[in-house]
This record gives structure tokens, C-alpha cells and sequence, in this order.
């Protein structure tokens, strides 16, 4: 946590969650309102910047995106040991992203100074009408008091839930500062 002037809080947080579970698109949807059906895969770390109003207080986000790959891993450990707050995102449509979410929560929480808030996202919910073996919203929901994180699905595609999943972490941010 950082002041940036008199009275602007300023956070960092962190995209987690294996490739392709969207959060670029994540990313995209909540700092431009875009979204685009083939975007190119992160090659390391990108980062945007914006301020929302938390609460009526002009708040700071810096989010950085890290690639999923494995190959990037060691890079995006450095940012996590940063971070006030990490999204952590898995697709619904995708079981494997799901089953991977103890993986990132054990490193992010390996790796952290402290107990960092944790947003756990299921993404892609725009794609769950017929699609079939989806992870149901209940298994997000139990996971998530398993870990003690914060939970919602999104879809970085028709926005739903994206402004909402990241002002609730930023609410949790400026409990914990
Ligand atoms: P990343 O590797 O986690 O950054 O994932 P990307 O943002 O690159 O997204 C991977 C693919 O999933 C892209 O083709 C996106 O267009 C698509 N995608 C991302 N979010 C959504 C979503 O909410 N709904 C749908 N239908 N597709 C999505």
C-alpha cells in the first residue's frame, strides 16, 4: 500500500490463474470496456492502472497480468510477493483451471508476507448455458470458504460481475491496510 498523493489510496494487485482462464480479457473488460474472441496470449507481465471511487474514496489500482505458463512462473513469483490483493481467476467451462486453483493459492500464499485477500473468479459464466461439465457455482463457493477467499463468476465477455469482483477486493484492501 502506497500514498500517491494527499488522498489517493493506491493498491497492487495481482492476476492469477492458469492460460487462457481469461485474465487479459479480465483485464481488457474492466480498464477499457473491450473484449476481443482471440486475444494474444501475456508473454510475461503487463500492467494497467486506473482509479475507482471504493467507498467514496478515489482508489488506485495497479493490476498486473502474469502469464499462466509454466515457463513464466518464476517471473510472475516476484510480483506476488508484492501484491496487496491477488484475482484469482479459473474458467468455468475448463475443470482442469478449477482443479488448479490449490496450486495458486498454496504459492500465492507461500509467497506473500502476509495473509493476502484473495479473489477467486470463475470466469467465462456467459458460456455455461449448454455448455456441458461446467464447474458448478457451488464448487467455486466451497472452495472459497475452504481457502478463506472472496468469491464471484464473471464473464470478461458480456462484463458481467468484473467492476463488482474488483471493488469488492479493493473494499477488502482498504480493511486490511
Ligand atoms: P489469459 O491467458 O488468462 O490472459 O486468457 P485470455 O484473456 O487470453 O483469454 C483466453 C481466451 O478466452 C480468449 O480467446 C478470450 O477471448 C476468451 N475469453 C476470455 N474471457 C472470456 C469470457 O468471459 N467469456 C468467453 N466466452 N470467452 C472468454
Amino acid at each position: 500500500t502506497e500514498e500517491t498523493s494527499d488522498t489517493e489510496k493506491a493498491y497492487r494487485i495481482v492476476m492469477a490463474g492458469d492460460a487462457a482462464v481469461g485474465k487479459s480479457s479480465f483485464l481488457l473488460r474492466l480498464c477499457k470496456n473491450e473484449f476481443k474472441l482471440n486475444s494474444n496470449a501475456t508473454l510475461g507481465v503487463d500492467f494497467q492502472m486506473k482509479t475507482f471511487m471504493v467507498d467514496g474514496e478515489p482508489t488506485l489500482l495497479q493490476i498486473w497480468d502474469t502469464a499462466g505458463q509454466e515457463r513464466f512462473r518464476s517471473i510472475a513469483k516476484s510480483y506476488f510477493r508484492r501484491a496487496d490483493g491477488v484475482l484469482l481467476l479459473y474458467d468455468v467451462t475448463c475443470e482442469r483451471s478449477f482443479l488448479n486453483v490449490r496450486e495458486w493459492v498454496d504459492m500465492i500464499e507461500d509467497i506473500s508476507q502476509e495473509d493476502i485477500p484473495i479473489m477467486l473468479v470463475g470466469n467465462k459464466c456467459d458460456l455455461r448455458q449448454g455448455a456441458a461439465n461446467c464447474v458448478p457455482t457451488s464448487y467455486g463457493e466451497k472452495l472459497a470458504m475452504t481457502y478463506n477467499t472472496l468469491f464471484c463468476e464473471t464473464s470478461a465477455k458480456d462484463g458481467s460481475n468484473i467492476l463488482e469482483a474488483v471493488l469488492h477486493l479493493a473494499r477488502e484492501l482498504t480493511k486490511h491496510a
